[in-house]
């Protein structure tokens, strides 16, 4: 492939005209201010492998801020600036996004009378970046426009489908990429090239992981979390023996493996079904990832990800939680009890919990059982409610749940299925309740004496 090859006719069969056209005034309006500003990285490369991508990264030689400022203006944006980074991102009332960045004009001075050479800053930002295949710049200058920037044989490994780091301190440098070329390369189904592999290899000998800060393993593990190839991912870390890297804890066995991928069907069927609340996929995966564990290492584990103290606790009650419902349902399998006792077993899970619940089962009449409960038990409406209650004189207090939880129970059984019979048994309920002023169901358990 060329060097300077022009893609400009390949970009208007992959790209919408209007996008076109905002690149098209971004290169122009850079022009006007002096710059020259490129397109990079994944927006890049998807448009060669043909992927729908509309995360635009733009670099500016030049004031990035600037021309952020300037690009904004001129279509009605909002401009969000980062001074530090020199970066910032313009918002279009459309709610297109485009990420702009600095790429710092590097002058290198010689000590004699030599004039100040500016090295093309743009090569330099490039260079900095993870894979080759993320490497590439598309310049969006008038006159040049589409023409891509290829220094480091960019669309020859993306033609031959290859991960490849930049130079051999790339993971030195950051550690992360491991886990980024692991992610590239099982999403487009690429190879890491022999001696990125074995650069890995070194890493992982060398111990690397172990400087690395949690949030920033967690940050790419959470990207791996969300890939379309998620068991795929995990398994070649497995494989490269990077999963025991973060943590030993987290090895994948036959078990593991198993709920993993059931959690996978499982999630898919929960999105196809548009069900509601989204699922937060971390939370769901880090449940399966350390099945088993005892509660000691599993705190390990999430503190070496950097969980916060809220997050830490929130997942540890989580794992109490689901042993709750497990034991309960275990129950329900022996007796193949009411429905309702599926109800309840669920109903104190959040939705990741019910999901890790459902795929970690084997038998096919408790997953048939739990989907039930999302699909339908969990968000049927009672026919009758507190105000029904009062209306029937009950007082407020904690009979109020305990009848409106046998009114519920009876409605998923079929017992009380219209709102006559719910009144019905509500009524009767109260009826049967202790009469002493605070409405209590049950005698309370008298306190015990001190
Ligand atoms: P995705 O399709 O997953 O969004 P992307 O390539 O757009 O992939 P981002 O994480 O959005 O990835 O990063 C944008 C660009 O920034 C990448 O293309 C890459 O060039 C660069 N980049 C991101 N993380 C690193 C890193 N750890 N080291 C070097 N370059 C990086």
């Amino acid at each position: 492939p060329k060097r300077d090859r022009n893609i400009r006719s390949v970009m208007r069969t992959r790209l919408p005209g209007s996008i076109i056209a905002l690149l098209e005034q971004a290169g122009l309006l850079a022009k006007e201010l002096g710059y020259k500003v490129y397109a990079v990285g994944g927006f890049v490369r998807d448009i060669l492998l043909a992927r729908p991508n509309l995360d635009i990264d733009l670099v500016v030689e030049g004031d990035g801020i600037r021309f952020a400022h300037a690009l904004s203006q001129a279509r009605q944006g909002r401009v969000k600036e980062h001074q530090k980074f020199k970066t910032a991102v313009v918002v279009f009332p459309d709610g297109q996004r485009i990420d702009v960045a600095t790429a710092r004009l590097e002058y290198y001075e010689y000590p004699t009378a030599l004039p100040t050479v500016e090295l093309s800053s743009i090569k330099m930002d490039l260079y900095r970046r993870d894979f080759s295949i993320n490497a590439l710049a598309l310049n969006l200058s008038p006159g040049h426009f589409g023409q891509l920037m290829d220094f480091f044989g960019s669309q020859r490994d993306i033609k031959e489908k290859t991960i490849r780091v930049l130079h051999s301190l790339s993971f030195v440098e950051d550690p992360t990429r491991i886990l980024r070329a692991v992610r590239f390369e099982q999403r487009f189904n690429f190879r890491i090239d022999g001696q990125t592999l074995r650069l890995i290899k070194n890493a992982v000998q060398l111990n690397l992981f172990s400087r690395l800060s949690g949030a920033r393993i967690a940050h790419e593990l959470q990207l791996i979390l969300d890939e379309e190839n998620v068991l795929e991912c995990l398994s070649r870390l497995q494989d490269l023996k990077l999963l025991a890297a973060i943590h030993p804890q987290l090895h994948l066995d036959a078990d593991r493996t198993r709920v993993l991928m059931e959690l996978r069907k499982v999630h898919d069927w929960y999105r196809l079904l548009y069900l509601e609340p989204p699922v937060n996929t971390w939370k769901l995966y880090m449940l399966g990832l350390t099945m088993g564990a005892e509660r000691d290492s599993l705190e390990l584990v999430c503190r070496r990800l950097r969980f916060s103290d809220r997050e830490l606790r929130e997942f540890l009650a989580l794992r109490d939680l689901l042993g709750e419902s497990l034991a309960r349902l275990m129950t329900w399998a022996e007796t193949q009890s009411s429905m309702s006792d599926i109800y309840f077993a669920l109903d104190p899970l959040p939705v990741e919990g019910v999901l890790f619940l459902m795929a970690r089962s084997r038998r096919e009449i408790m997953r048939k059982n739990i989907s039930q409960y999302l699909t339908r038990l969990r968000t049927q409406e009672l026919l009758i409610d507190g105000s029904d209650l009062k209306i029937m004189g009950l007082k407020n207090g904690p009979n109020f749940a305990r009848v409106l939880r046998k009114v519920r129970a009876a409605a998923i059984d079929g017992a009380a299925v219209t709102r006559d019979k719910q009144v019905e048994l509500a009524k009767s309920l109260i009826r049967g309740l202790e009469p002493g002023g605070s409405g209590t169901a049950e005698p309370q358990t008298a306190k015990k004496p001190r």
